[in-house]
């Protein structure tokens, strides 16, 4: 006790699906076992001191000399009795329920003076909370219990006074906690939406701050309150606290000291209670900050699992350990099947790629294009096994990455070492934001260099070497000297060079590239675009390429898989999908790609897709498809092929590709 606890580390009951609202939480807090044990104890001992009143319980107090030191079990004292004749049992009960009542007490006096401090010194910052932290200070600078003793001594002994001395010596754990989490959230945007709104700082600091750090007081009182319960004895034991008769545990313990030796149960008993007290509350309090602590909870604490869970039906993986795999053509480089991925969240789950086929070829551009939110990150990160897990699942399909030594393999049920090989080896990623996805703290011919150790063993040196040579090849101007500069020295434009150059750096045979241009300017997009290309027909890559933007797929592609709510609903060639589009959601998609001859022309999609946790029966794209009608609504719709290997997953894929106008009777819109 004394130092503020280190709050949680990762726990295991959180890799569980984590559940939502109170209910979620009550589950998860009883999931743990050992919390679920500390909630017995504590409900047994809380339970016992409530009724304390109306138990027959003899008076705590009435000493009768003809009965002291009875040892327990004796007629009439069951725990017996101490050297006045009290009854042992009846004090314990009172005396836990005065020890657990100031612990209670100064927990919340602590917090609400605590919270409130840390409040207005995050809110208003400079001179309150120079002046409030340096008090704060003040007060942590002194040995923890000393101060307590010192601020009892200065009272005078009683319970009250004690009380008011461990409230103030815990007061800074809170203030502390607080400030830090509310200065995290002052400056987010929606408190700065608030202030511009015309909230009085009363208002903002109470409803837009005050909830976000409720969760940490919860905690910090979890954490202190056994504390708080055994300083209040400390300082009872010494005679500071609790004055005679009143029992509380502290004052029975020191009352018990000189006869140890003979009468032990007198000292033993209100040591047994505290330590029963101490262990509850603190594997109770272990439980809530788990649940509640919102570090634990945003995940930034918890581990993210190194490889997607899974749960692929049993009759499929043992048909593919049984059966060999199909038959790939040898320029295939992947083959994707009727994959699905979910993201179970509480008790939602949201289907966030639902039965996705493609394949890519040596050489070849696969684009794949749909709105924010359709699915097209979760489907290239599922391919390796790289979906955050939880809350991400597996539950279906095959991932096969072909020309291997050992034959294609699927990387959907391959083991994580096989899959860690694989990763920036055979199969290497681009992602939208190379900033975050460089280590800022290495240079950046480093990082490059580092790929190189790992996957081709080179030494250091040659590695280094490769590494400028690489970074030339993408065509980083002074590439040289930019190899030692960090990622901040860096542009946009050059860093997403450096990742394209960690990415080609083991000459992979799939390229994945999510959003690669997406966080550049139009000048520069356009060149990194043209390296990817030109990089692609040098090595021979296959280039999984997504976008939102049908634009860029259409310059780059060589076919394109158009995703929506989960689901690929057109798929064919660049140019057939281009030229007969046979998807009202891809027609309505190019109809949104500016035209600089025609600027004015554009039409939005009217309203929004479904959220991937409530779609609707039939066809996901009908509650918005000018053309959608009662059978659309349903049943889910297949894909089709149409001709060649152009495929559409619409009733009136004919009509859309010939472009015929929707049926008279349809409603104009969903
Ligand atoms: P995009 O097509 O923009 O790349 P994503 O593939 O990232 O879309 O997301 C697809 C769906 O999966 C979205 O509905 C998104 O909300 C959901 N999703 C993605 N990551 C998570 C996650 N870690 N937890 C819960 N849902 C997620
Ligand atoms: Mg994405």
């Amino acid at each position: 006790m004394g130092e503020p606890a280190e709050p949680g580390e990762p726990v295991a009951a959180l890799a569980e699906p984590a559940g939502s609202g109170r209910a979620g939480a009550w589950a998860r807090l009883t999931a743990n076992r050992m919390t679920s044990v500390g909630l017995a104890v504590l409900g047994l001992l809380l339970a016992l001191t409530a009724l304390a009143p109306v138990l027959p319980l003899a008076d705590p107090d009435a000493t009768d000399l003809s009965r002291h030191l009875l040892p327990p079990f004796s007629e009439g004292a069951w725990l017996g009795t101490d050297q006045f004749g009290r009854d042992l049992l009846s004090r314990l009960v009172w005396g836990t329920r005065v020890s657990l009542g100031v612990g209670l007490a100064a927990t919340l006096a602590a917090a609400l003076v605590g919270a409130t401090i840390g409040l207005l010194a995050a809110y208003y910052g400079r001179l309150v909370d120079t002046l409030l932290m340096r008090g704060i200070d003040t007060v942590l600078a002194f040995p923890y219990l000393l101060l307590a003793l010192a601020i009892v001594a200065a009272l005078g002994p009683s319970l009250l006074n004690a009380l008011m001395a461990i409230a103030i010596v815990n007061v800074p754990f809170f203030a502390r906690a607080v400030r830090g989490q509310a200065l995290a959230i002052k400056n987010l945007d929606y408190i700065a939406a608030a202030r511009l709104s015309g909230f009085s700082d009363a208002r903002i600091i109470l409803t837009e701050i005050l909830p976000n750090v409720f969760p940490v007081v919860v905690v910090t009182m979890a954490t202190t309150l056994s504390w708080m319960i055994l300083e209040t004895a400390g300082l009872s034991f010494l005679g500071l606290g609790a004055q005679p008769p009143t029992a509380d545990l502290g004052s029975m313990l020191g009352n018990g000291r000189e006869l140890v030796h003979r009468a032990p149960w007198v000292a033993v008993l209100p040591g047994v209670v505290i330590l029963l007290l101490a262990v509850g509350i603190n594997l109770v309090s272990d439980g809530v900050r788990d649940v509640l602590d919102p570090r634990l909870k945003s995940g930034v604490l918890v581990r993210p699992a190194a490889l997607t869970a899974r749960r692929l039906p049993d009759a499929a993986s043992a048909a593919v350990s049984a059966a060999p795999a199909p038959a790939l053509g040898p320029d295939l480089v992947l083959s994707v099947r009727g994959l699905s991925t979910r993201f179970e969240v509480g008790g939602r789950v949201l289907k966030a790629v639902e039965d996705v086929s493609f394949d890519i070829s040596r050489g070849e551009t696969l684009g794949l294009v749909g709105e924010s939110g359709s699915g097209k990150s979760v489907t290239a990160l599922s391919l390796a096994g790289l979906v955050a897990s939880p809350p991400g699942v597996m539950v279906k399909g095959e991932v096969w990455l072909n020309g291997g030594s050992g034959g294609p393999i699927d990387l959907a049920r391959a083991d994580l070492a096989t899959l860690q090989a694989i990763r920036g080896g055979r199969i290497a990623y681009i992602f939208q934001d190379p900033l975050s996805a460089l280590n800022p703290v290495l240079r950046a011919g480093e990082q490059v260099a580092e790929t190189l150790v790992r996957h081709r063993g080179l030494g250091r040196g040659a590695a280094m070497a490769e590494a400028v040579r690489l970074l030339d090849a993408v065509k980083l101007p002074g590439a040289r000297e930019k190899a030692r500069a960090f990622p901040h020295e860096l542009s946009g434009g050059q860093r997403q060079r450096v990742m394209i150059a960690m990415a080609l750096a083991n000459r992979p045979d799939l390229l994945i590239a999510d959003e690669p241009t997406t966080a550049l300017d139009v000048t520069t997009q356009q060149r990194v675009l043209a390296l990817l290309d030109e990089l692609r027909r040098e090595t021979g890559a296959a280039l999984l390429f997504i976008s939102h933007d049908f634009a860029v797929i259409g310059d780059l592609c060589d076919r394109v898989a158009v995703m929506y709510a989960g689901q690929i609903v057109e798929q064919g060639s660049a140019a057939a999908l281009f030229a007969r589009p046979a998807h009202p959601y891809t027609e309505r998609l190019l109809q949104c790609v500016p035209d600089l001859k025609a600027p004015h022309d554009v039409t939005a999609i009217p309203n929004l897709p479904p959220a991937v946790d409530r779609l609707p029966p039939g066809c996901s794209f009908a509650p918005r498809c000018h053309r959608a009608t009662q059978a659309c609504r349903e049943a889910p719709i297949a894909l089709r092929a149409l001709d060649g290997d152009h495929a559409a997953r619409c009733l009136y894929a004919e009509e859309v590709a010939a472009g015929t106008a929707a049926p008279a009777g349809a409603p104009a819109h969903g």
